[in-house]
C-alpha cells in the first residue's frame, strides 16, 4: 500500500487551468490590442476594460472548456496523486452545469483527483477534510485562509506579484512558488522546510 504523504486541496482556475492567456484573449479583443496576461495585475479586471459586472457574461460552457492547462500541471499533478490525497476545490458557480463542464474538463485533459468540491468559502471543506494546505492563485483568498491558521501554497501569477508574503497579516502562512515544478518539489520535500523566504534551488526543473 503507498503511504499517504500529504492531503492538499487544489484550486482549478490560475492554477490547474490557464485562465490568464484566456483571459488576455478576451481583454485584447474588448480593447481592440494585444493585451498580454502579464498586464492582468489585478484580480478585478475592470482596469482593463473589463469590469466584474460584465466579466460573467464571458464565463460560459465555451469558456471554460477551451481552458489550456497551465504548463506541466498535468504531468506532475498525476505524479503527485500517486502518494498525496488530491481533492480539487473551486469556486466556480458561473451557470448550472459549471461543475458536470469542470469534471469532463479534467476527464479530457487526463487530470487524477481524489475528488471535485465547488466552495467559496475553501476553508470549510479544508477543515472538513482535514487537509494539510491549498494550493491557490488568489492571494486574497490565501490571506483568508490564512487568518483562518490554514497554510497555503499561492502559485504566482501576474495577479498576485505584487503582494508582499510574509507579514504579521498572514502568520507566515503562505509560501510562494513559480511554477508546477515549484509545487511538486516543495509537497515532495515537506512545505514546512521552506519558510517564506526560501530560496528553492532545484536546478534540474527550471528547463522544461
Ligand atoms: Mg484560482
Amino acid at each position: 500500500m503507498v503511504r499517504i504523504k500529504n492531503r492538499f486541496a487544489c484550486d482549478a482556475d490560475g492554477v490547474l487551468t490557464d485562465t490568464g492567456s484566456a483571459f488576455a484573449k478576451i481583454l485584447s479583443k474588448i480593447n481592440n490590442r494585444s493585451v498580454s496576461q502579464s498586464e492582468i495585475t489585478e484580480y478585478s479586471m475592470a482596469n482593463l476594460g473589463l469590469p466584474d459586472s460584465e466579466l460573467k457574461n464571458y464565463l460560459n460552457n465555451q469558456f471554460y472548456m477551451n481552458l489550456s492547462p497551465i504548463k506541466n500541471s498535468v504531468k506532475l499533478i498525476n505524479e503527485l496523486f500517486q502518494d498525496n490525497y488530491i481533492p480539487i476545490i473551486t469556486a466556480r458557480d458561473q451557470y448550472d452545469g459549471v461543475m458536470q463542464d469542470t469534471e469532463t474538463w479534467f476527464f479530457d485533459n487526463g487530470v487524477l483527483f481524489d475528488d471535485l468540491i465547488q466552495e467559496r468559502d475553501k476553508s470549510i471543506p479544508i477543515k472538513e477534510l482535514g487537509l494539510d494546505f491549498i494550493v491557490e492563485d488568489c492571494y486574497e483568498t490565501c490571506l483568508d485562509l490564512a487568518k483562518k491558521g490554514i497554510k497555503t501554497i499561492l502559485f504566482k501569477q501576474p495577479w498576485n506579484k505584487k503582494y508582499k508574503l510574509g507579514t504579521e497579516e498572514d502568520k507566515g502562512l503562505i509560501k510562494s512558488v513559480e511554477d508546477w515544478h515549484e509545487i511538486h518539489y516543495t509537497i515532495n520535500n515537506g512545505i514546512d522546510k521552506f519558510s517564506v523566504s526560501t530560496q528553492l534551488t532545484n536546478p534540474l526543473t527550471k528547463n522544461n
